[in-house]
């Protein structure tokens, strides 16, 4: 149940695809050079490996707990956290002025992914303070910020993301949570927050919580909602923690998965009210959230891909362990599974994809950094287009991506997938709230079909296809089975996103629920089609460098393999799910509810 980091398939994918020499150049980037990216994610890996990884197994089997409003986290969590708030990496993405690494979201992204590789539950408690300080950053005030972020970028306290109430899931028009103006530039705050992740803990010194609420004046619906800083314990003069605020975790759930993770029932101001200070704005609240939760989705998408990892390896060496049934190219005896061509197809579809959403997700990282770092307004903003299309892509289909993973890797093992003990089940447990937090596939895919896609009738999303077209012809002009048919796979699956895209753009007035009917369909198709684009630019580079005599060779072989298994049996699933969407509506909604 060890956790090897994929180095080297990173530094493939940052190097060749997501353009970390490009990345390296931007103003304020500079410090990004290979040798330190290397010594990073070098670091990362020893750290997520030997501190975070073994923790995720026995945390599931003991979890962290609730008693009198107080949660002991899994044991080892506090130390654990300790050590990887010393060593800076809450902070590696973080502006150095409040103690950050000031790298850029690059070279972060393959460290989210080796901390969730190792253990999602914990890698939360990291990935809800990121949400926190990218909020905080973009709106919060210069005396909000000298107060809160240098704590936070540090590790010294964490963060939480207040926005669900029980009436309020996926809808956030309907929160109901009160905060009353008290004269003195404070609210006070009243109402209840659910499924609050890490929304009480013992690993840090005070709890940053983030909530949304209303004030008394504000109009319905999400133009009414506003953002408040309510700390767990008030902030002295000195920078310390003070008096106990009235925020208090009244239970926390047990969950089919991330067991580790407390997810807090957190209720505010039974004794008097809550005080909290309001982040930028009244009434912006809900704009201010969605930098997070962009923030947090991406961060959520590669809790997919760290998973699908995990798990990968796991079935790998599983499979090369259990010996059963003979070869059927004939064997003395039987011999370890994964002779079984079956077994392969399984390892080949969990390796595909996982490089695939690791691939298309970096490459995001990159864009992103452009967009943040670049010099040209014009340019920025271009990058920002890309990159705001590719977010509920990258959540959702690499969540999507990474419960069919972690069910190949249960299936893997067979019996011993379903037994506790492998680990295999926890992996598949696990992965199922992916899809679910910060939006489940269903609200990304209304994203995408919405702002990403009809908005702008569907010009970003063209200009994207138009490079898959370029990589097509690039791979067209090479020689070999190989090429030919990552080709052939990547045309047809351009043109079935064009149509789709054409059929959203047309559609989504006169027949809205038609659209609506295939959207996460269409997320699914832009998923895998994106994910093929660049597993056929990987296909490109190692042929070059094959040519070129450079590079690892049986690396670069095996990436030409992995990008051939991809196009042949996961992009080419492209044809179906374009029928699906552009004929496939009605039977959607054919069915009076009453039938149901
Ligand atoms: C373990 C865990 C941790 C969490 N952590 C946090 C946290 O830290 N902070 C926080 O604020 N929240 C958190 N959440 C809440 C989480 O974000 C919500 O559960 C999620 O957004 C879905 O909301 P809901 O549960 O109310 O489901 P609902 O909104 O009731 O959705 C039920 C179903 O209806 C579908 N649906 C709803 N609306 C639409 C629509 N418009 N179009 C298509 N389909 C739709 C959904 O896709 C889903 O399939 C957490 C939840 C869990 C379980």
């Amino acid at each position: 149940m060890s956790y090897q980091a994929p180095i080297k398939d990173m530094l493939f994918v940052m190097n060749e695809l997501a353009g970390l020499n490009v990345v390296s150049q931007l103003p304020g980037c500079e410090d990004a050079t290979i040798d330190t990216v290397e010594a990073v994610l070098e670091e990362n890996a020893k750290f997520c490996g030997e501190v975070i990884a073994p923790l995720n197994h026995p945390s599931d089997k003991e979890p962290s707990f609730w008693h009198d409003g107080q949660v002991t986290t899994a044991a080892g969590f506090k130390v654990a956290f300790q050590a990887f708030a010393e060593s800076g990496w809450q902070g590696v993405q973080h502006p150095t002025e409040f103690g950050g690494q000031g790298l850029p979201k690059l070279v972060a992204t393959p460290c989210t992914e080796m901390l969730n590789a190792a253990s999602i539950s914990f890698a939360l408690v990291a990935l809800l303070s990121d949400g926190a300080i990218e909020a905080l950053l973009t709106a919060g005030s210069d005396e909000q910020k000298a107060r809160y972020l240098e704590p936070l970028i540090t590790g010294k306290w964490t963060g939480t993301m207040n926005l669900t109430e029980p009436q309020a899931g996926s809808d956030l028009a309907a929160v109901r949570t009160r905060a009353v103006p008290q004269g003195d530039g404070t609210y006070k705050i009243f109402g209840t927050k659910i499924y609050i992740t890490y929304g009480e803990h013992d690993m840090a010194e005070n709890i940053i919580h983030l909530v949304l609420a209303r004030t008394p004046d504000a109009p319905p619906g999400v133009k009414g909602i506003s953002l408040f800083i309510v700390p767990k314990f008030m902030i002295n003069e000195d920078g310390s923690p003070g008096e106990r605020n009235d925020a208090h975790c009244v239970s926390i759930e047990h969950k089919l998965g991330i067991k580790a993770s407390p997810t807090a029932v957190l209720q505010f101001g039974d004794n008097g009210g809550a005080i909290g200070t309001l982040v930028g704005e009244e009434n912006r609240g809900l704009e201010y959230m969605f930098i997070m939760m962009n923030a947090a989705r991406f961060g959520v998408g590669l809790q997919g891909i760290g998973l699908a990892e995990r798990a990968y390896q796991q079935a790998v060496a599983f499979a090369k362990e259990r010996v059963q049934s003979r070869d059927l190219a004939g064997s003395a005896g039987p011999v370890a599974i994964i002779h079984h061509p079956d077994v392969r197809r399984m390892l080949m579809s969990m390796r595909a994809q996982t490089e695939a959403a690791r691939a298309l997700a970096y490459v995001g990282a990159g864009i992103s950094d452009v967009a943040h770092y670049h010099a040209d307004e014009t340019t920025r903003r271009a990058n920002l287009a890309v990159y705001e299309y590719l977010v509920p892509i990258i959540k959702g289909w690499s969540t999507e991506m990474s419960e069919n993973v972690a069910r190949d890797g249960v299936q893997v093992h067979g019996g011993m997938g379903f037994i506790e003990e492998t680990g295999a089940a926890q992996h598949y447990r696990d992965a199922k709230i992916l899809t679910i937090y910060e939006g489940t596939t269903a609200i990304q895919a209304n994203d995408l079909v919405g702002r990403k896609t009809a908005r702008d009738g569907g010009a970003v999303a063209k200009a994207i296809i138009d490079q898959v077209r370029e990589t097509e012809a690039a791979l067209g002009e090479l020689q070999g089975a190989d090429f030919a048919a990552i080709s052939k796979q990547l045309g047809l699956g351009a043109a079935a996103l064009e149509e789709v895209v054409d059929f959203v753009v047309a559609n989504v007035k006169p027949n809205i629920k038609g659209v609506f009917a295939g959207s996460v369909l269409y997320l699914k198709l832009a998923g895998i089609v994106l994910g093929g684009w660049q597993m056929g630019r990987a296909a490109l580079v190692a042929q070059k460098k094959l040519e070129a005599g450079e590079g690892d060779a049986a690396f670069l072989r095996a990436k030409i393999a992995t990008a051939r298994f991809f196009a042949d049996h996961i992009l080419s699933g492209a044809q179906g799910l374009r029928s699906a969407i552009v004929e496939g509506s009605a039977g959607v909604l054919a069915l009076d509810v009453e039938q149901f």
